[in-house]
């Protein structure tokens, strides 16, 4: 394992492709001190397309999209805090502080937080089975909102054939 030398780390917000492909490319190019990535899910950094492909059909296990193995960051000490948002960027101090109450001075930060769905403003939008697919925890509502419409369906198949 790598061992950091400069105490403020390199704070990157974000633990999607973007962020981690930045703390990987920080210790490809060297960098030696600490690397603390802060994502807001409680998963492993991982890819989104599966999300919408193997994935919601249930043909890949979710560790499938990861991106990085566990091993990959304790090899390249790169500081994992999940499960937290950021909620203050202070630049002045040179610190971020998250929900928990977690803070982290840092020596340079990167912002990797991605986007977020364009939420539809249309009359029914907020009908049930109306759903949002960015994370790991939508695709299983997804998904189960899919098998119960593939039930619903198969279904009214076999009612359609019996009768
Ligand atoms: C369902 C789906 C299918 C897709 N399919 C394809 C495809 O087939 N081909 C393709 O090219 N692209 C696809 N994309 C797009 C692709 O996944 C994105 O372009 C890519 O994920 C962007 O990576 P990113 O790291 O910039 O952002 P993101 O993946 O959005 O990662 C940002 C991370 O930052 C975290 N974050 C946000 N705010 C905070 C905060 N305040 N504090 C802490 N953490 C925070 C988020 O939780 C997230 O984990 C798809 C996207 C989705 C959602």
């Amino acid at each position: 394992m790598r061992r950091p030398t400069v105490t403020n780390p390199y704070v990157i917000v974000g633990g999607g492709v973007a962020g981690v492909s930045a703390a990987e490319a920080l210790r490809g190019a060297g960098f030696d001190g600490r690397v603390v990535l802060v994502g807001e899910e409680q998963e492993y950094p991982y890819q989104r397309p599966p999300l919408s492909k193997g994935l919601l059909r249930g043909e890949v296990a979710p560790d499938f999209a990861s991106l990085r193995s566990p091993a990959f960051y304790e090899t390249n000490a790169i500081e994992l805090h999940l499960g937290d948002r950021v909620t203050r960027i202070d630049p002045r101090a040179r610190r971020v502080e998250c929900a928990s109450g977690t803070r982290f001075e840092y020596n340079k930060l990167l912002v990797a937080t991605g986007g977020m769905p364009r939420v539809l403003r249309v009359p029914g939008s907020d009908l049930p089975g109306i759903h949002y697919l960015r994370t790991l925890a939508q695709r299983s509502v997804c998904a189960r909102s899919c098998s119960s419409i593939r039930t619903f369906w198969w279904w009214a198949v076999v009612s359609l054939v019996v009768r």
